[in-house]
């Protein structure tokens, strides 16, 4: 592994403009469960489909039973040493933006600014009305969840409250994918931490930038099918890695 650090740190000195894109792997260790590792979520429950969500008040109440049983977990939840080297380097300049899939908020908890951060599938730390977009606080949805069994639909709409996230079967973000393509395109390093891989179209990035001729890194304890094509492959954990590499404990 002091090998791959130190192949790490040479692709990152000669970067000038690099891009990192994170997946549930890198708040693992936040305790943050991810999806498909063994000890992931989905060996537990599968995911509820945008559709099913909408149809169905069925499914919305699971949907919210869901949530607030991880609460407490998103809310315990603090930046770890990996997501600590990547707020260094783009405190440091190195690194321009960060792409995430991740939907936890603690690249924000780490303390890289609002702008540099682009969340692709949205933010489970807020709600929102799918019909106005009427922003509610998961704090008053659970006390009335509490009191009433419910979610109830938007006060000003009618609306259907969903948390601000992108469930499966749901329209990507436009602007988060538009600044994501453009922060892709703008960079000659992209680094992978923490992703399978497998959702597209998040997991269009890696090619896009090595076809944009960008080096290309991955960092993740199982094999993707994208290792082929990159430059550095590093199959371990992604805080002893990254920290590692920049100089963080
Ligand atoms: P994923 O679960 O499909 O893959 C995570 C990958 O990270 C796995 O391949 C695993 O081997 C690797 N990994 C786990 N911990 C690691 C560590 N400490 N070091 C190195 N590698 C590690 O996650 P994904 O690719 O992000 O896609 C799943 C979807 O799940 C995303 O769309 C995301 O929105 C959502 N999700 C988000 C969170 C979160 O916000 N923390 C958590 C679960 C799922
Ligand atoms: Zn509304």
């Amino acid at each position: 592994m002091t090998d791959d650090i130190a192949a790490l740190r040479r692709l990152l000195a000669a970067s000038r403009r690099a891009v990192v894109f994170t997946g549930a792997g890198i708040s693992t260790e936040s305790g943050i469960p991810d999806f498909r590792s063994p000890t992931g979520m989905w060996a537990k429950v599968k995911p509820i489909m945008f559709q099913d969500y909408v149809a169905s008040a069925e499914w919305r109440a699971e949907a919210w039973k869901r949530k607030f049983e991880h609460e407490h977990t998103m809310r315990a939840a603090e930046p770890n040493r990996g997501h600590r080297a990547v707020a260094r380097l783009v405190r440091e300049g190195k690194v321009d933006a960060v792409i995430t899939q991740n939907i936890d908020g603690l690249h924000q908890a780490s303390g890289i600014p609002e702008r540099q951060i682009v969340e692709l599938h949205g933010n489970a730390t807020y709600a929102h009305c799918l019909d106005c977009g009427e922003r509610y606080e998961i704090d008053a949805l659970r006390l009335a969840w509490e009191r009433d069994g419910v979610v109830h639909d938007c006060l000003k709409c009618d609306g259907i409250i969903k948390t601000a996230t992108v469930s499966f079967g749901q329209a990507m973000p436009e602007a988060a994918m538009l600044r994501a393509r453009e922060a892709t395109l703008a960079a000659d390093l992209f680094i992978v931490l923490g992703s399978s891989l497998v959702v597209y179209p998040a997991a269009g990035f890696p090619p896009l930038a090595k076809r944009n001729r960008a080096r290309l890194v991955i960092v993740n304890h199982e094999p993707t099918d994208q290792d082929e094509l990159a430059d550095l492959v590093i199959h371990h954990g992604i805080g002893d890695v990254m920290g590692g590499a920049v100089g963080v404990n």
